[in-house]
């Protein structure tokens, strides 16, 4: 069965996986999705047998129809191997009732590693089927871990270039020092006086910019995107819900068919929409729990069927989540929406119009399969407490938003014996100075003298990612306002 991927805004054509991967957003402003999902047709028994790497290629080969499975192979086989630091590559930890699936064993030790490891490959790869004829240039929005698992992924790959932005003050400082000390003669790095919303919003309108478009296409360039807009972002994520399924059935925690909960860290609505595309490949999930910060307009979304993004923006302990608005979000809305394209594209208008929006009542029934709610600073910190008291085990800020949801969770619906799995989205060195004041330990000025005690404490080694930014010089140090954001690509392809 062939897979096409069509935007959700209706206009502009249905074209393939690779096509779709290599221009990451649709010309209409839209985001690509599957005309169908495909259903994973393979016993969960059989798939309990498999590697990390060989679990991906049947989950990818089905979503990504176009690529042989020579080349899906090639992709997995260079994408998920030494740079992660354990075989399992996503593993799952047992603490405070729950299984916490740790997705942060990649190079940047977080989430973005398990697609932004693959995507690179990805993208090269659909470059040479579909004979493109210009040096692709990522352009990425960050709030704080996408932009450097990016860098990471496309360094020194040929055919690329990859321009970061983010939030100069809105990152946490290993965060910031990742991205400036990052190598690379292809890698370019711009902090901007603006939050991340500002940035993702410019960004996307660059991509939308025909005049852009031209000017650097005869400069020999053309834009792509890295952020989980790009359908092959989502792809990959789909494999690890899978997985840590697999992984429990393999060791006896949970029998075949067994529904089992998913309680996901959320900002841009990527990584829960993958356990939403699992959950309809035939992946047995009961809740999908979606767990926001104070910037909790999903949470509303959810209880008022409103998405309303006229709000202060909180920054908090967990930045990666500082978001308002949810780009991934748009893909759910077109599927409730009954894949009507046009109700898609009048909802978004309203919101960039009006700042809001609301679905229908019948659309509303749809979002059965979820459960909002969210978590303010102090019970995100409680959360880190609690979990290390009762298991020894340090989470970061991230997720124990999923942890203190999880908790609200049990508490509303009683439903505390589904067997859950949490997303484990940071390591929690990226985000050490909130998480040793969550557990009330001395803040050490040092960023890396308090690093060390968190290894004391927590009993984990420090990860070579932390390692190597201690001495790394500052590569990067380019500030520029969000409305110059062109310009600043336009110096960086030469193209003034
Ligand atoms: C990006 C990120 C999130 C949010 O993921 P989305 O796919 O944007 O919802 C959560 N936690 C961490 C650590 C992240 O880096």
């Amino acid at each position: 069965m062939e897979v096409l991927y069509r935007s959700t805004r209706g206009q502009g054509e249905t074209i393939t996986a690779s096509k779709a991967i290599l221009k990451g957003l649709s010309e209409d402003g839209g985001l690509f999705v599957p005309t169908q999902i495909p259903a994973l047709d393979i016993p969960m028994a059989e798939l309990a047998k498999m590697s990390y790497q060989e679990t991906a290629y049947e989950v990818m080969s089905r979503m990504l129809t176009d690529f042989t499975g020579e080349e899906l192979k090639t992709c997995i086989a260079n994408a998920y191997d030494e740079k992660f630091d354990t075989k399992a590559i996503a593993p799952l930890k047992e603490a405070n009732g729950a299984y916490y699936l740790e997705l942060f064993h990649g190079a940047t030790i977080a989430f973005k590693d398990m697609a932004l490891s693959i995507l690179p490959h990805l993208m090269t790869t659909a470059a040479k089927k579909n004979h493109a004829e210009h040096e692709i240039v990522i352009l990425t929005a960050t709030s704080g871990d996408t932009g450097k698992a990016a860098m990471a992924g496309f360094a020194d790959v040929p055919g690329t270039k990859i321009i970061v932005f983010y939030p100069k003050n809105g990152v946490s400082a290993i965060q910031e020092k990742q991205m400036v000390t990052q190598k690379g003669n292809n890698t370019y790095v711009v902090g901007i006086t603006g939050n991340f919303d500002d940035a993702q919003t410019a960004v996307k309108k660059m991509f939308n910019d025909p005049e852009l478009a031209a000017e650097i296409g005869k400069a020999g360039y053309q834009f792509s995107s890295a952020n989980s807009i790009n359908i092959g972002r989502l792809v990959p994520q789909i494999v690890y819900y899978v997985y840590a399924y697999t992984s429990l059935l393999r060791e006896g925690k949970i029998k075949e068919g067994q529904a089992i909960n998913i309680v996901v860290p959320t900002g841009n609505f990527g990584n829960i929409l993958a356990a939403f595309y699992a959950k309809q490949m035939g992946l047995p999930v009961h809740k999908l729990i979606c767990a926001s910060n104070q910037n909790k307009v999903l949470f509303d979304f959810f209880t008022t069927g409103t998405y309303d993004k006229k709000r202060d923006f909180v920054l908090t302990s967990s930045p990666s989540m500082d978001i308002l608005v949810s780009s991934n979000l748009e893909r759910l809305v077109y599927r409730i929406a009954g894949n009507d394209a046009e109700k898609c594209a009048e909802f978004m208008k309203s919101l960039s119009e009006n700042g809001e929006y609301t679905i229908s009542e019948d659309m509303k029934a749809q979002l059965a399969d979820f459960y909002g709610n969210y978590c303010t600073e102090e019970e995100t910190a409680e959360a880190i407490y609690n979990v290390y008291r009762s298991s020894d085990y340090v989470i970061d800020t991230h997720t124990a938003v999923a942890a203190g949801v999880y908790e609200k969770y049990k508490n509303d619906t009683k439903d505390t014996d589904t067997v859950t799995v949490i997303a484990s989205t940071a390591s929690p060195y990226k985000f050490s100075r909130s998480v040793m004041s969550a557990l009330k330990e001395e803040l050490l000025e040092d960023d890396f003298a308090l690093i060390d005690r968190l290894s004391e404490i927590s009993k984990v080694t420090v990860p070579n990612a932390v390692e190597e930014i201690r001495t790394a010089p500052v590569l990067h140090d380019c500030v520029v306002d969000a409305v110059d954001m062109p310009n600043a690509v336009r110096n960086i392809l030469g193209c003034n």
